[in-house]
């Protein structure tokens, strides 16, 4: 049987793809690591003793592990079932930003602040660090307000001049008040008012996947609140330390800072 098959194009298609996360063994992003066929049990993966996401993926287990920024380039040893797979870590030059605030408390904090700042420290570190063990079906996010992003995460800071830790997040400009949508499904771990995030959300999604958002004008959740993706968790604001109104929006995985822009889902367009 002959048969013709005429394809017409009769109107131009536009399909949204989003793309898997990428796996980039560098200071500050993601290692994708094969840790076997999900026909047998989920392993317990392991990286610098702490707990490493698993997720499934094309009928295989999938480790997703964040790499710290302040990691060596060279080989480091991730744990799967108590058996070490070897990672090699390759180098990235990350550039130096200055940056000028008006309030100098904010560079050099006195006694009583820095006092403040290490209470602070705890109770954010500790949400960063929280492993809740719950399946987690995906890493890629949306974005959680429209705007240009800024390429800055890793880059090294001096505010006033002085020499401060790296940038740990993306910055997102986009006026005061925008709604911030949360970009996937979790649970709100912490929000509070602190000296240098300013108002301060923190969401788990599961497994050690967490993240933060600064600066707000407004809080909108409250602790232990269930999140959807898109519910609204407060508004972009100009407090803490900033230069403006933005939105600094974390990541983190096994407790160490990723780089956002490796778990945005990109939007491509095809006909
Ligand atoms: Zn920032």
């Amino acid at each position: 049987m002959i048969r013709t098959t005429l394809l017409l194009l009769i109107t131009c298609v536009v399909s949204l793809a989003w793309a898997a996360p990428e796996d980039s063994r560098r200071p500050g992003g993601v290692a994708i690591i094969d840790v076997g066929s999900t026909e047998l049990a989920m392993p317990e993966v392991s990286f610098s003793d702490r707990p490493v996401l698993v997720m499934q993926d094309a009928g295989r287990w999938k480790a997703v592990v964040g790499i710290p920024l302040d990691t060596a380039p060279g080989p480091v040893t991730i744990t799967a079932n108590g058996v070490e797979v070897p990672v090699t870590i390759k180098e990235h030059a990350y550039a130096e930003q200055r940056l000028t605030v008006k309030n100098q408390s904010h560079v050099t904090p006195d006694q009583a602040q820095l006092d403040r700042i290490g209470r602070e420290r705890k109770i954010i570190d500790g949400a960063l660090n929280n492993f809740r063990d719950v399946p987690v079906t995906g890493i890629a996010l949306a974005a959680p307000v429209g705007g240009p992003h800024s390429s800055s995460f890793g880059k090294r800071r001096f505010f006033n001049d002085h020499p401060r830790a790296p940038h740990k997040g993306m910055d997102i400009a986009a006026p005061e008040g925008t709604v911030i949508a949360a970009p996937g499904r979790g649970v709100v771990a912490a929000t509070g008012d602190y000296y240098f995030n300013g108002k301060t959300v923190i969401i788990d999604h599961g497994q050690g996947f967490v993240t933060m958002y600064c600066h707000l004008s407004e809080i909108g959740v409250h602790e232990g609140q269930q999140l959807e993706t898109d519910d609204p968790v407060g508004a972009v604001g100009a407090t803490g330390r900033v230069t403006g109104p933005h939105l600094h929006f974390g990541t983190y995985l096994n407790g160490t800072a990723v780089d956002p822009a490796l778990l945005l889902q990109t939007v491509t367009t095809a006909e």
